[in-house]
């Protein structure tokens, strides 16, 4: 609490001055509305910073805090410990910030999805869950894709999420997964779907041959061959809703081809948490709709969203550099909740 107090005592020093609202405009530009310094929920996944995080965690929870985010996600828990810290001394540096934690990242340590796996799996989300508790979040999500070649596979998969899913809820704690590109850029084929392409190849190399042995031209119109079914899709499909919800990753739905916005749309009871992330600094690319993305989520009731930025590569900025910047185009949106 001393930083939030330092904090509203140098903010009402440099409102004072006469500092606050020019620096804001000079950095917002003509369509922004006037910067409060605060708003009630702005997140970030502590992914974000990466080394720059770790090497000063109370420091530079701090400055999280400071640029205005009220929540985090964190990133990073391994054998029950958050990077080199208990689960409950890192709790202690976000209550120290003035920073709540709901939300974790957690990737289980096993990767083998198989009926055999289960068992292990359901150990690892166990004693996660556990661990968790401790933390206070709300939801644990799953970052990343286990290997899917068949629908069989997602079908094992939503049976480990699920279970998953179950011992979060025993524990008051929402479990979800998250998606990079490859949900919607991974197609697998049914059994029915694969026995149509199939029926569909051999008519056309048939065509082909025949036309070949009578000198004329094919036959072209053979209809479209199944496509497959998203990994997103099967996700959603395989999973029991009161179990497993999901984290639209806005950005990586974009670079998966998709409209995150008619995602949400479609499965309004599914999506609880978004990623805000962007090519880089969030608003900057020009290439993500905010404010519809904004506006729809809220629509559908998704109250907790995370800002998350990669590594841009750069060395002539910090990530922190990017995650300031990201909360000051936030705190000046108008379309994000006050
Ligand atoms: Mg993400």
């Amino acid at each position: 609490m001393t930083n939030r107090r330092d904090f509203l005592k140098s903010s009402a020093l440099l409102a004072a001055g006469g500092l606050v609202g020019s620096s804001l405009l000079n950095s917002c530009g003509s369509s922004a509305t006037a910067a409060p310094a605060r708003k009630s929920f702005i997140g970030l996944q502590t992914y974000s910073l990466g080394g720059e995080l770790t090497a000063d965690v109370p420091a530079g929870l701090k400055r999280v805090y400071d640029a205005g985010y009220t929540d985090l996600e964190l990133a990073g828990y391994r054998d029950g410990m958050q990077g080199e810290y208990t689960m409950a001394e890192y709790k202690k540096m976000a209550d120290d910030a003035g920073l709540k934690i709901s939300g974790a990242h957690v990737g289980p340590s096993s990767r083998n999805y198989t009926k055999e796996g289960m068992a292990e799996m359901s150990e690892f989300w166990k004693k996660a869950v556990a661990d968790h508790v401790i933390l206070g979040v709300t939801t644990i999500v799953q970052p990343s894709m286990p290997t899917v070649t068949s629908e069989d596979d997602a079908k094992i998969i939503c049976d480990i999420f699920n279970n998953a899913g179950q011992i979060a809820k025993d524990a008051g704690i929402k479990w979800g997964y998250h998606n990079h590109s490859g949900e919607f850029t991974t197609r697998i084929m049914s059994a029915a779907d694969q026995a149509e392409a199939d029926r569909i190849a051999a008519e056309r190399a048939a065509a082909m041959a025949s036309a070949a042995a009578g000198g004329t031209a094919p036959r072209m119109n053979f209809g479209r061959a199944p496509q497959g079914t998203m990994v997103e899709q099967l996700f959603l499909d395989n999973t029991d809703p009161e179990l497993v919800m999901f984290e639209l990753d806005c950005y990586w739905a974009v670079m998966g081809g998709q409209d995150p916005v008619q995602w949400l749309k479609n499965y309004p009871n599914r999506f609880k948490l978004l990623h805000v992330k962007d090519k880089w600094i969030i608003g900057n690319s020009g290439m993500m709709n905010w404010e519809m993305i904004f506006k729809t989520a809220y629509e559908i009731g998704i109250e907790q969203w995370f800002v998350e930025l990669e590594n841009d590569g750069d060395d002539s900025t910090t990530q922190f550099y990017g995650v300031e910047e990201s909360a000051k185009y936030l705190l000046s949106r108008s379309f994000v909740k006050a």
